[in-house]
């Protein structure tokens, strides 16, 4: 197998909707990161939470992706794809007795933070199975960020044994995007902060199934003002096909980064030009949480 030598980065959209602000800066800033150390940068679908699908949401990031200029290394992946993947990590995990049957709804564990273990040694009597969680035991992670304060986990405190196959026999994100990062040999993670408390639970898996771990950088995400994260739900905007320099210029604002001296005046080409020689982690604002610019937050039914 060719091993990556180089820095291999990605972005991995979830086809819930158009591309937003929230989502153009993720995209931004794994993209920058990644040509500025003359990496490659690959696009990976992450469609496999099926029902939260929305049809023609994966032609239109691909379609605004392109038109934005933003060119990506290799075929676009598929985690619809990419199940016989995931399938073989669970079987490696299931044969190292990682794994078990849970019968709890959601309704059940409703008020617990961390898994409390209820099915750990065995389904309750008269209860039938329905997802399966992969057993964490006294494992402590502690994870360094580029950008964040480090994260410590102790996974049975934070989170307790968690799903990697839900009810609904869907492979839960956590195994899918840990799997298709190993398989893809992505070396540098970059994306929003709120996957951040995440991220240990997905270095627990890769050490269980023998992957190495990325670096990671989790770059503040766009807020609207109430504070809520810019998406579908909070009626976050599809950026502006007709005006895409002003989307990238703010884009590049918004993790604090130079721009040119008449940024409106560059072509796509040369603000990106100028954009991944000037990309500079530095001057990313810190802290979680940044306000968007309002135009792409609010909503068609405000007033
Ligand atoms: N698909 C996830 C999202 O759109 C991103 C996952 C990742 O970058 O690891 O929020």
């Amino acid at each position: 197998m060719h091993i990556a030598t180089g820095y291999r980065g990605r972005f991995a959209p979830s086809p819930t909707g158009p591309l937003h602000f929230g989502s153009l800066v993720a995209a931004t800033g794994s993209f920058l990161d990644a040509r500025h150390q003359h990496g490659e940068w690959l696009l990976r679908i992450e469609d496999v939470d099926t029902p939260r699908e929305v049809p023609g949401a994966t032609a239109d990031i691909l379609t605004t992706l392109e038109r934005l200029g933003m060119t990506w290394d290799g075929p676009v992946s598929y985690q619809s794809k990419r199940t016989h993947l995931y399938e073989a990590a669970l079987e490696q995990l299931q044969q190292q007795g990682h794994v078990y049957d849970c019968s709890c709804t959601r309704k059940e564990l409703a008020g617990s933070t961390a898994y409390p273990g209820t099915c750990r040694e065995g389904l309750p009597e008269g209860r039938s199975p329905r997802s399966l969680r992969v057993r964490v035991g006294d494992a402590a992670i502690d994870m360094p960020d580029r950008l964040q304060p480090a994260v410590h986990q102790q996974l049975a405190v934070d989170i307790g044994d968690f799903i990697i196959r839900r009810t609904d026999k869907l492979f839960a994100y956590q195994l899918a995007v840990v799997v298709d990062d190993g398989e893809q040999q992505i070396n540098n993670v970059v994306r929003g902060v709120d996957l951040l408390e995440s991220t240990p639970r997905q270095i627990y898996l890769q050490q269980l199934l023998g992957l190495p771990a990325p670096a990671y950088l989790h770059l503040p995400i766009a807020v609207d003002a109430g504070n809520a994260k810019l998406s579908k739900q909070t009626f976050a905007q599809r950026i502006d096909m007709d005006d895409l320099n002003s989307a990238i210029i703010d884009a590049l604002r918004f993790l604090g980064q130079p721009l040119p001296d008449t940024p409106q005046d560059a072509s796509r080409e040369e603000l990106w030009q100028w954009a991944i020689e000037h990309w500079d982690i530095r001057s990313i604002p810190t802290g979680r949480e940044l306000p968007a610019p309002a135009r792409y937050t609010a909503s068609p039914a405000t007033p």
